[in-house]
């Protein structure tokens, strides 16, 4: 065989994968990799049947069922206020995890730097570097996980292509307001950037306040492409559809690269959606009650432990500070909690090129029946 050179040398296997074997190997409460450990509502999983035995089996039109993109133009116009056309501006794809890809390859080429925000999701940079691009990563503000204006401003230059950002945050759970956004569009007014909006959890927002999505900023969201995932909204990570809106020209160059990494997405299982979305549009407005019942329950559980809780505003996840109980980095942590208390937590520093010294934070996700939370709970109160 040929040397392999590989084209990603620093890339091992993600935190999510190695946590969650690990997790099945120690028979540990998975509240680790970011899924449910409950099913989508029962009306969507007999729609699906429904679909397959209907002849919904062959492949889908490329940029999408349209049905399922009259659904989503539908919703973005309730929840956002933005007139989006199905036609030209609303792209299915295999998951959020291939609308960053695609957005990001159709976008970003050799010499071009892409701004990341710290921690940053895993699967940006790979991407950019596939792409021949630069990443250069501005550390979020601590504690709050709130934008620093000034090192954005600093990170910014003449070769800066695109800025992606995630609000909801994974793993901070920090959102971005109405402000942030007009000050990341000042940034971005003088410059050439474009912006990738990673708002897969844009349903899970909690005490009352409200997603602020770039699709509800016109001036953001003529330079964005803003991605999401109905793995999340419907408690069906496993089915991997999502979808980008972007205004026409840059849906055209994404949709050049969709084309021939998936080509189209699963038929039946985008008619299903299509469907419960025009027979359930209230689903996504009683997500954030449910899921901050969630939250505050694990909450008061994790007050009988050591842990010290930051913040969870928005997302499904729980960060925790273990710094009274261990003076391990998180990575190690992490490793000695799956192995040892037999919990399954990700660690904050794989999303991270440069983590604060000293952090000691782990993140745990409460998309879990009660008694998954509880059984944690129970583990990490013997810490
Ligand atoms: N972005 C973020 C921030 C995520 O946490 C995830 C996955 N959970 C994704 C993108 C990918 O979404 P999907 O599972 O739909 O590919
Ligand atoms: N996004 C999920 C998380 O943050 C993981 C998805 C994956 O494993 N790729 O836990």
């Amino acid at each position: 065989m040929p040397p392999v050179t590989s084209r990603l040398p620093g890339v091992g296997t993600t935190i999510f994968t190695v946590v969650s074997q690990l997790a099945l190997e120690h028979r540990a409460v998975n509240t680790g990799q970011g899924f449910p450990d409950f099913e989508p509502p029962a009306r969507l999983r007999e729609l699906v049947a429904h679909h397959v035995g209907a002849r919904h089996n062959q492949y889908a039109p490329m940029a999408g069922a349209p049905a399922l993109r009259e659904a989503i133009a539908a919703k973005v116009a309730r929840h956002y206020g933005r007139l989006a056309a199905p036609e030209s501006e609303i792209t299915v794809t295999c998951g959020g995890t291939e609308a960053l890809a695609v957005s990001i390859q159709a976008l970003v080429g050799p010499g071009d730097e892409v701004v990341l925000l710290e921690p940053a999701y895993d699967s940006y940079q790979p991407i950019v570097e596939l792409s021949g691009g630069l990443v250069r990563r501005v550390p979020l503000a601590r504690p709050g996980f709130g934008v620093d204006w000034q090192r954005l401003a600093d990170a910014l230059g003449p070769r800066t292509r695109l800025v992606i950002v995630n609000t909801p945050h994974n793993p901070s759970g920090a959102c971005l307001s109405r402000a942030d956004l007009d000050a990341l569009a000042a940034l971005l007014r003088p410059t050439g950037a474009f912006v990738l909006a990673d708002e897969v959890y844009e349903h899970m927002v909690y005490d009352g306040v409200r997603h602020v999505s770039l699709n509800a900023h016109p001036e953001l969201a003529a330079r964005s492409i803003v991605a999401s995932s109905f793995g999340k909204t419907y408690h069906a990570t496993g089915w991997k559809i999502g979808y980008c809106v972007a205004p026409p020209e840059l849906t055209a160059e994404l949709r050049k690269v969709h084309q021939f990494v998936t080509f189209a997405i699963a038929t039946p299982l985008q008619h299903a959606i299509a469907d419960f979305m025009v027979e359930h549009p209230e689903w996504e407005d009683e997500l954030p009650a449910f899921y901050q019942a969630k939250r505050d329950r694990f909450a008061a559980l994790l007050r009988g432990t050591r842990l010290t809780l930051t913040p969870a505003r928005s997302t499904y996840f729980q960060l925790v500070d273990y710094g009274a109980v261990s003076d391990l980095p998180d990575g190690e942590f992490a490793l000695e909690l799956v192995r040892r208390h037999g919990v399954a937590a990700i660690p904050v520093s794989p999303f991270c090129a440069a983590p604060p010294p000293g952090e000691r934070l782990v993140r745990l996700c409460f998309a879990k029946e009660d008694a998954t939370l509880a059984a944690a709970a129970e583990r990490l109160a013997q810490l």
